[in-house]
């Protein structure tokens, strides 16, 4: 009969491993309210963390009026860092919001981005040399694009910040612009500690961080590449990683030159 026919042309076993290859994909699918509802279990729990250590802080400076000074000046500064994330944290949220709001608020103009490259590599260096770290900068092009200045902007300094945040004392980190006829590039490379194959998927998730412990130190959010990766998607561009641990990673973007909304 008609049912023996399908059972013939597929056999039992194909359809029972295609039904069961769809629920698994369907177990797999997070739901938008999922998401969501994740995203701000997340928020809430980021923006606790440092309120709960100022607390903890604070109180046990109170409960003993007579402590040393020196232990003041130890905690002060601890709060005083504490702050420091929360503000990081809250500036990062606050850009990711206004990003969210999508398309209709591009600000597009033609923009040339060498000039764009070089005011953040200046801005960028006294940290770069903190460390000792070498920032490189080839230009293969002269690019004028039309892009939002600002989100760009905020874009690349993410990723530059990163590679410097994320190298090692002495290290190089090598920013390079092209173009051809229909896109230009912008490369980050840098000789820094790399990401493990198994993180490389996950980086761009809003909160997400290899390590949280070396993040915390460095003034991590988490929050970072997931705003470069929101404003490469706004001007209709990609972002990919190629990384190797302990090596090093590289950062390409590809945005086209012209503006589509
Ligand atoms: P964060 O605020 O923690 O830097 P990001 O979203 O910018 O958040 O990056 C997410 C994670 O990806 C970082 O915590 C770090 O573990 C990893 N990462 C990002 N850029 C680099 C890089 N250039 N080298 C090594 N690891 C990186």
């Amino acid at each position: 009969g008609y049912m023996d026919d399908e059972v013939n042309i597929l056999g039992f076993t194909e359809i029972e491993k295609i039904s069961d290859s769809f629920n698994e994909m369907l177990g797999r699918m997070k739901t938008l309210e999922e998401s969501r509802q994740e995203f701000v279990s997340n928020v809430s729990h980021e923006l606790k963390t440092p309120i709960t250590s100022i607390k903890v802080l604070a109180e046990s400076l109170l409960t003993q009026p007579d402590a040393p000074v020196e232990l003041y000046r130890e905690f002060m500064t601890d709060i005083n860092e504490e702050i420091e994330r929360e503000n990081n944290i809250i500036t990062d949220l606050l850009s990711l919001v206004k990003l969210d709001k999508k398309t209709g608020e591009m600000h597009i103009a033609t923009v040339s981005v060498n000039e764009l490259l070089e005011i953040i590599l200046k801005r960028l260096k006294p940290i770069a040399m903190k460390r000792n770290i070498e920032l490189v900068y080839e230009s293969f092009r002269n690019v004028l694009a039309e892009v939002d200045e600002v989100k760009l902007s905020l874009a690349i300094s993410n990723l530059i910040e990163n590679a410097i945040k994320y190298n090692v004392d002495d290290g190089w980190v090598r920013v390079s612009l092209n173009a051809d006829h229909k896109y230009f590039y912008i490369k980050v490379a840098d000789s820094g500690i790399g990401i493990p194959e198994s993180a490389q998927g996950n980086i761009f998730d809003r909160f997400y961080r290899v390590d949280k412990a070396r993040a915390r130190q460095t003034g991590g959010t988490g929050l970072g590449l997931s705003i470069t990766k929101n404003v490469v998607l706004m001007h209709n561009g990609a972002i990919k990683v190629y990384s190797q641990e302990n090596e090093g990673s590289t950062f390409t973007l590809r945005i086209p030159l012209n503006y589509i909304p």
